[in-house]
C-alpha cells in the first residue's frame, strides 16, 4: 500500500503507465462527500425544518466519528453504540444483516430525539432530498478530474467501486426493509453525473468490508487481466478499499484527504 494526499501524486500517475486496471473508491475519493453533506442538511432545513435538519446532521456525524473510531469518538463510545442500536431496532431482520448508513434510520432517529412526529411519507421525503442534494452538490476533487484525464489517455480499463448507500423502504409504523435490488438502483441514479467507467461496483447486498464484494469485482478484472500488478486499487478507507485488494495482492494506494 502506498498513502498519497493527492490522486496527482506522481508515484500513482507513473504507475498508470503500466496499469490495465484501475478500480476506484468514489465517496471521498472522486467525489467531495462533506460538501454534499452539507448542501443536503442545507435542502432538509428547507424542507422539513432547521432543528431536524441539524439533528440528523449530528447523527450523521457522530456515526462517522464512531466508525472511524477517532479520538473523541472511539467506536465503543456509549453515545455512538446507543444510536446505532436504535438505527438496528428500526429495520426487520433480512439475511443481508442490519444497515448502519440509512438516512431513513437517521432521520426517524432525529426526529425522536427533537420530540417531533414523522410519517413514513416524510422519511421518504427526506431520504430523497438527501440523495438529491448529494448527487448535485458533491463535486469532484479538482486532483480527481485531472487523475481520470490521465487513467482515459491510457488504454486502461477504469471501474468504480462504491459502498451501499443502505435505501431502506418505509413500511407502516416506521419500520424499514433493506431490499438490495431498490438499494443498489437508487444508488445507481445517484452516480449518473460521475465520469464513465466501465462498470461501477455497488457494495449491495454484501458490504464493501465484504470479502464476497471484492470476489464479484475480482470476477470481472479477470476477464481484462490476471496481473495483478498491472492491477490499482484506490480509495480513501483502509478497511474498505484497501486491505482486502491489498491481501490478494493488487497495488493499492490510500489517499488521505485532508
Ligand atoms: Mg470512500
Amino acid at each position: 500500500m502506498k498513502t498519497i494526499t493527492l490522486l496527482t501524486d506522481p508515484q500513482l500517475i507513473s504507475a498508470l503507465d503500466a496499469a490495465q486496471v484501475v478500480a476506484c473508491d468514489i465517496d471521498h475519493t472522486l467525489i467531495d462527500f462533506d460538501r454534499g453533506q452539507e448542501a443536503a442538511t442545507r435542502e432538509i432545513a428547507k424542507a422539513i425544518s432547521a432543528p431536524f435538519a441539524k439533528e440528523m446532521n449530528a447523527i450523521f456525524l457522530l456515526l462517522l466519528a464512531g466508525y472511524r473510531g477517532t479520538k473523541q469518538t472511539p467506536s465503543n463510545n456509549k453515545t455512538y453504540q446507543a444510536i446505532l442500536q436504535r438505527i438496528y431496532d428500526l429495520q426487520d431482520d433480512t439475511p443481508y444483516g442490519k444497515k448502519m448508513w440509512s438516512r431513513e434510520a437517521m432521520a426517524i432517529v432525529a426526529a425522536q430525539n427533537i420530540n417531533i412526529a414523522i410519517t413514513p411519507a416524510q422519511v421518504e421525503q427526506t431520504r430523497d432530498v438527501y440523495w438529491g442534494a448529494i448527487g448535485d452538490f458533491s463535486p469532484l476533487y479538482p486532483d480527481a478530474k485531472k487523475f481520470i484525464e490521465e487513467v482515459k489517455k491510457r488504454t486502461i480499463t477504469l471501474f468504480f467501486t462504491s459502498g451501499s448507500d443502505a435505501i431502506l423502504s418505509v413500511r407502516s409504523h416506521l419500520t424499514l426493509h433493506y431490499d438490495p435490488t431498490f438499494s443498489e438502483s437508487y444508488k445507481q441514479k445517484r452516480l449518473v453525473g460521475l465520469p464513465h467507467a466501465r462498470k461501477v461496483f455497488i457494495a449491495d447486498p454484501e458490504g464493501k468490508i465484504n470479502p464476497a464484494f471484492y470476489d464479484r469485482v475480482e470476477k470481472t478484472i479477470f476477464t481484462i487481466t490476471h496481473d495483478k500488478l498491472r492491477v490499482l486499487f484506490v480509495g480513501d478507507s483502509y478497511t474498505g478499499d484497501i486491505q482486502e485488494p491489498e491481501k490478494r495482492g493488487y497495488k493499492t494506494y490510500l489517499i488521505k484527504r485532508e
